[in-house]
C-alpha cells in the first residue's frame, strides 16, 4: 500500500439516514475538497483552513449542485490517520453518497481498502498495532463487557507495559552485543542478575495475560452455556423461554463459529451463548454407553452447564448419579453446574430434599409457564465473576495470545541459558527471539502479511 496517495471512503453504512459521512485522507485532501466543495463563507480559503474546524457549503458533482454539506477538516499530524483529513457530512441519501463517491473517483482519488484509515494511523505512529486491532473490536462490540474490554485496549491497555518491557530487554540486547565486541577482554556489560530480574518480570506479565485469555475470549464471543438433560424434560421449552425473556438477541458475534442451534442472549450486558444439546441419556445408560459424543462435546465446550430435570419424573438418586458422573468427568475444568428443576407447575409442593442436592445450585422453574426464568438468569450472572471482568486487563485477541505464548517460552529458554552460564553470543540470539515476539504484539516487528490479515477484517472507511 502506498501511504502517500489520497484515499476516500464512505464512513457510514449504506442506506437512508439523516446524514452520511465520506472521509478523505492523504496529502492532497484539501486540493480535492476544493474541487467539489464551495464554502458558504466567502472568506474561507480551503487551502488555509485550520484543523478541527467545520465549514458549511455546497457540494458539486460534474459541475452541478449535489447537496449542502458540512466539511470538517483535520490537519496533519493532528488527525486520526496523522495525515491531512476531511469528513464530508452530506444528507444520508444513497444517491448523493454514490454521486459524491463517483465524483471523487473521477477526480482520481482511490477508494480506500478495508481498514486503510486505521492502517495509516498505525503506520504514522498514531497508535500501536494492538490498539489498531482494538478499534475493530470496539466497532464490533455488542455487549457492555465486550465494549469495555475493547475500549480499554484501544486506549492503550497492556500495550505500554509490553512496549516498556521490550525496551528494557532491548537495552540488555545492546549491552550483550557490546560484550561481543570486547570478547577478548572478558567483560560483562549486561548485569546478569538484573537481566534475570527483568526476565522474571516479563514471564510474570505474559503468564498473567495468557491466563486472562480464556476469560477475555469468552467475554468477547459469549459465555458458552450447555442445556443438557434427558429427552422431554423441557430443554427446548426452557431455551425458548429464555429467548423470549430477553429481547436483545445477538444474531452474530464476529469471531465466533456458531452452529445453527446456538442462540446468544445478552443478560445485563453479558453475552451468553446457549448451546442446545440432544437428550443427555436414557434411564439406566451411563455417559459412556450412550456414546452421545455430541452432548459430551457440547459439555466440553461449555463454561456453564444447565442440567434440566423433570420434577415430576426424576428421582433424586438418578439426578445425583448423573451429577457425580459429570463432576468426575469434568473435575479438572472450571465448569459451573446449575440444576434446573423444571415443571414445578405439575407439583403440589416442592420436594424438600431437592434443594440440598450436593453443592450445586438448584433453580425451580416452570419453563412452560415461564415462571422463575428471571431467577435462573440471576443465578447465571452470579456464576461468573463479574468483578474480574470489569477492571482487569484481559487478553481477547488470539494473535496476541500466540505471540505472548511464544514470548514466554523464549524467556524461559533465556533464563535456562543464564543459569547454565551460556555465552554472550548465544544469549544475544535468544534475546533477539524474545524481542521479536514482543514486538509482534505492538507492531514494532511486523510484515505485510500480518498487516493484511489484521486490516482485512475492518470495514471500509475505518
Ligand atoms: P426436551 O426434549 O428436553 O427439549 O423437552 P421439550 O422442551 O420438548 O418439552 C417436552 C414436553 O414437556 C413438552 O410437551 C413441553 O410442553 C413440556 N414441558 C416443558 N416444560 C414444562 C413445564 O414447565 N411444565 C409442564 N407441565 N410441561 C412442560
Amino acid at each position: 500500500m502506498n501511504a502517500a496517495d489520497t484515499i476516500f471512503a464512505p464512513a457510514t453504512p449504506p442506506g437512508f439516514s439523516a446524514i452520511a459521512v465520506v472521509r478523505l485522507t492523504g496529502p492532497q485532501t484539501l486540493e480535492y475538497v476544493k474541487k467539489i466543495f464551495v464554502p458558504a463563507s466567502k472568506n474561507t480559503d480551503i487551502g488555509l483552513v485550520a484543523g478541527h474546524t467545520a465549514h458549511f457549503g455546497s457540494l458539486y458533482a460534474e459541475g452541478k449542485l449535489l447537496d449542502e454539506a458540512v466539511v470538517t477538516f483535520f490537519r496533519a499530524p493532528h488527525s486520526y490517520t496523522g495525515e491531512e483529513m476531511a469528513e464530508l457530512s452530506c444528507h444520508g441519501s444513497p444517491y448523493i453518497v454514490q454521486q459524491l463517491c463517483a465524483e471523487l473517483s473521477r477526480l482520481g482519488i482511490r477508494l480506500a481498502k478495508p481498514g486503510e484509515f486505521t492502517l495509516r494511523a498505525f503506520l504514522n505512529g498514531k497508535m500501536d498495532l494492538s490498539q489498531a486491532e482494538a478499534v475493530a473490536d470496539v466497532i464490533a462490540s455488542q455487549t457492555r463487557t465486550a465494549h469495555g474490554l475493547a475500549l480499554n485496549q484501544m486506549r492503550g491497555g497492556f500495550s505500554s507495559v509490553i512496549a516498556d518491557l521490550r525496551k528494557q530487554l532491548l537495552e540488555f540486547s545492546s549491552l550483550l552485543t557490546l560484550e561481543l565486541d570486547f570478547s577478548e577482554e572478558d567483560v560483562e556489560f549486561a548485569n546478569r542478575g538484573r537481566l534475570e530480574e527483568l526476565l522474571q518480570q516479563i514471564e510474570r506479565v505474559t503468564a498473567e495475560l495468557i491466563t486472562s485469555f480464556t476469560l477475555g475470549n469468552v467475554i468477547k464471543s459469549g459465555i458458552p452455556v450447555a442445556i443438557i438433560g434427558k429427552p422431554n424434560v423441557g430443554k427446548s421449552t426452557l431455551l425458548n423461554a429464555i429467548l423470549k425473556e430477553e429481547k436483545a438477541i445477538v444474531s452474530d458475534i464476529p469471531g465466533t463459529t456458531r452452529d445453527a442451534i446456538e442462540d446468544t442472549v445478552i443478560i445485563e450486558g453479558i453475552a451468553f451463548r446457549f448451546i442446545d444439546t440432544a437428550g443427555l441419556r436414557q434411564a439406566g445408560d451411563t455417559l459412556e454407553q450412550i456414546g452421545m459424543l455430541r452432548t459430551i462435546e457440547k459439555i466440553a465446550q461449555a463454561r456453564i452447564i444447565l442440567y434440566v430435570v423433570d420434577m415430576a419424573d426424576s428421582g433424586l438418586e438418578e439426578i445425583e448419579g448423573t451429577l457425580k458422573e459429570l463432576a468426575s468427568t469434568y473435575s479438572e475444568s472450571q465448569k459451573t453446574f446449575i440444576i434446573v428443576a423444571n415443571k414445578t407447575d405439575l407439583l403440589v409442593e416442592t420436594p424438600k430434599n431437592f434443594s440440598g442436592l450436593m453443592e450445586h445450585e438448584v433453580v425451580f422453574i416452570s419453563a412452560k409457564r415461564r415462571e422463575n426464568i428471571h431467577m435462573l438468569m440471576e443465578v447465571l450472572l452470579q456464576s461468573i465473576n463479574l468483578e474480574a471482568m470489569s477492571d482487569q486487563t484481559l487478553l481477547t485477541n488470539s494473535r496476541h495470545f500466540d505471540a505472548l505464548t511464544r514470548t514466554r517460552k523464549s524467556v524461559q529458554t533465556i533464563r535456562e541459558g543464564l543459569q547454565s552460564g551460556l555465552s554472550a553470543d548465544l544469549l544475544a540470539t535468544d534475546l533477539q527471539q524474545a524481542l521479536h515476539y514482543l514486538g509482534e504484539i505492538t507492531g514494532e516487528i511486523t510484515t505485510d502479511e500480518i498487516l493484511g490479515q489484521i486490516f482485512e477484517r475492518f470495514c471500509i472507511g475505518k
